[in-house]
């Protein structure tokens, strides 16, 4: 092939791609395992996973065979038909988590477009059209349609796009008491990612949990858990709402949940879906059947409790090097996190850099992930090997190495 499609470089972006993302320099086209190569062949760890979504690294063997399988079968055929892999994975997250019901789209802010349509129809259903409020974060993000974005808090992502959707209220993470201040019969639903990935890797504390709980059953609401990026194994729970103990009403899952097949699903309860009934929501696309098969064989690797405590013991290989680099670099004030989701908050001194710190493991062959200007985020494959984790880390210790010499 030897036409001008052949030879493409970075700077293809510049000309053909619309201006809203700023991918590094080079170009990934390759991945086994945690490990990817660029065009050049250099040789890359990565401990980004996609933005949380490798959940088994690149060209999993089990899941290029389900994928390579079900293309040799059926691709798409609408939700006019349903089919086998769709049936097959809503059973297997039905059986493992609250659920009864699941809803499948292509993407996290789809599930939560779908989460949110549902709770306020809920609502409207059993209580009429004044119960219409929704409850959400300041910092959280829950995608960048134009409800999910007025629904996130963060108004940079809102700002700019005509009227802001009402009936939606921010307020502070983590306080109980700013949420019995708004919360009321006119509230639908509160919506919460259980730990805050986008803004930063922030815990919610399970004593708030529990009172978010408590505070929408005393009024009526439906509590959403955005668990698109802390679901499917990455706290070594295959949901966090199991590590804190605390069941929703409705949870969103998305990312790991394909491993690197777009997919995403929100789950609910029988009582609660029996509201989004014939021609009240769709997608063309999801529940299909290509995607389905591979998250699902995804699931059946991912939760066993060989892959969920490994992700817990290579929390623990994580957190003690990032300390020790953060002690010797002065570059770190804490290591923050659960499973492999890892925020490394930088100190006073080099607030701001999560930047500088990306392309400084970019030029020393690792990919990492920024959580805001000061948070530099780790959200690598569940089945990361123990030597890449070592390897990556030498990189990362490189990297901010040279960086203190510039
Ligand atoms: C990534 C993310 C989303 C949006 O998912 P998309 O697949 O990008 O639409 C929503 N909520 C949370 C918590 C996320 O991390």
């Amino acid at each position: 092939m030897s036409d001008i499609y052949e030879y493409i470089t970075r700077a293809d972006f510049d000309q053909v791609m619309t201006p809203n993302y700023s991918p590094a320099g080079f170009i990934p086209v390759r991945g086994l395992g945690s490990r990817v190569w660029d065009q050049s062949g250099r040789e890359l760890v990565d401990f980004a996973g996609g933005i949380a979504v490798n959940s088994l690294g690149h060209a999993h063997p089990v899941l290029v065979h389900a994928l390579t399988e079900q293309a040799q079968k059926l691709w798409h055929v609408s939700n006019v038909f349903t089919n086998e892999p769709a049936l097959r994975l809503a059973k297997k997250l039905t059986d493992a988590t609250f659920a009864d019901k699941v809803f499948f789209a292509n993407s996290g802010a789809e599930a939560n477009e779908a989460a949110l349509k549902l709770a306020r129809r809920y609502a409207h259903d059993l209580c009429g059209a004044e119960k219409y409020e929704i409850i959400s974060m300041t910092n959280s993000f829950h995608g960048r349609t134009l409800f999910t974005v007025n629904v996130g808090g963060q108004a940079k992502y809102s700002d700019g796009f005509g009227p802001k959707i009402e009936g939606i209220t921010h307020i502070p993470f983590n306080d109980l008491t700013a949420l019995s201040e708004v919360i009321s019969a006119k509230t639908c639903a509160v919506i919460i990612e259980p730990i805050q990935g986008e803004s930063g890797v922030q815990l919610a504390d399970k004593a708030y949990l529990e009172g978010v709980r408590q505070l929408c059953d005393e009024n009526s609401a439906l509590l959403i858990f955005d668990e698109i990026q802390s679901g499917f194994g990455r706290t070594g729970h295959l949901y966090a709402y199991q590590h804190y103990g605390v069941t929703p009403d409705i949870l969103t899952s998305a990312k790991s949940l394909g491993g690197g097949f777009p997919i995403g699903a929100m789950l609910t309860t029988s009582q609660i879906a029996k509201h989004l009934g014939v021609g009240t929501h769709g997608t063309t696309y999801g529940g299909n059947p290509l995607a389905c098969a591979v998250s699902g064989a995804a699931l059946d690797l991912i939760n066993t409790p060989e892959i969920l405590a490994g992700v817990t013991a290579k929390h623990l290989k994580f957190k003690s090097r990032l300390e020790q680099i953060g002690r010797q670099y002065g570059v770190f004030s804490h290591i923050r996190g659960i499973g492999l989701l890892i925020g490394a908050v930088l100190s006073e001194s080099w607030r701001g850099r999560a930047k500088d710190v990306f392309n400084a493991a970019g030029s020393e062959g690792l990919m990492v992930l920024q959580a805001g200007p000061d948070v530099v985020r780790f959200a690598p494959s569940l089945v990361i090997a123990d030597a890449d984790i070592k390897e990556g880390l030498n990189r990362l210790e490189r990297a901010i190495s040279r960086l203190t010499q510039s």
